[in-house]
């Protein structure tokens, strides 16, 4: 198992480690401050130095359980210690976009009911999806666009609780199945919050504020199917 950092504190841009495997360009850590791909969140990218020598890591996915690092010539990586350093351009980028998307997701929720089914993130620009939301007038859209940059500008404090699966469960407008999806072995689950706007089930990186996000623009609106609605976004 590699020890998730990112987890505890999505700030950390590097941390040490020690090579436990290094297969082709396969490289499993004991510990690492990349976030591999998931919940809509895209993989950070990377280096890692070792004995006056940077490698980069172009990709990092979670595959059976492990984390694994796509480093370039990582084969030439030996077993031991080793720093590992983020992109903190993009991290930052997709932080910001993952925080957005809680926030649009929170108002999006209060005001119509819809809750999200799928979303993407990218550092520049993210997209969500919502099911049970009818088409929006262009009043509807600004009104959106103005209650969630009200929540941003507000500055807004992102906070962490760990729960059992069974009170997440319960907590209204939670949606569940983020936590279904958890397997059956999974009895905790990581609640993020935007203190008195929402709390979701979440293990990406968020930003510390809403303020940090700056501000937000829905950029396209469409329709995937009968009342299913495609909100693209950006932090500005
Ligand atoms: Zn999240």
């Amino acid at each position: 198992m590699t020890k998730e950092l990112f987890l505890e504190d999505c700030y950390l841009q590097e941390c040490e480690a020690a090579v436990l495997e290094a297969v082709e360009d396969k490289i499993i850590l004991d510990q690492t401050v990349l976030y591999p791909a998931g919940g809509g969140q895209e993989q950070d990218t990377g280096f890692l130095e070792q004995d006056g020598r940077t490698f980069e890591v172009y990709s990092v996915k979670r595959e059976g359980g492990r984390i694994v690092h796509y480093v370039r010539n990582g084969a030439d990586l030996n077993q031991g210690p080793v720093r590992v350093r983020v992109n903190w351009e993009r991290r930052l980028g997709l932080m910001r976009h993952h925080t957005l998307l809680h926030v649009l997701g929170a108002v999006v929720y209060q005001k119509y009911g819809a809750l999200c089914t799928g979303n993407q993130i990218y550092p520049d620009r993210a997209r969500i999806d919502f099911n049970q939301l009818q088409d929006l007038t262009t009043e509807q859209r600004d009104d959106i666009v103005k209650e969630a940059n009200r929540i941003i500008a507000a500055d807004v404090p992102i906070s962490y609780r760990t729960v059992s699966r069974e009170e997440a469960e319960n907590i209204p407008g939670m949606i569940k199945t983020v936590i279904s999806l958890l397997p059956p072995s999974v009895r905790t689950v990581r609640l993020v919050a935007i203190e008195s706007v929402d709390e979701q089930a979440c293990g990406g990186t968020h930003v510390r504020s809403t303020g940090e996000i700056g501000g937000m623009e829905i950029t396209d609106i469409k329709s995937k199917g009968k009342n299913n609605k495609r909100l693209e976004v950006r932090a500005v």
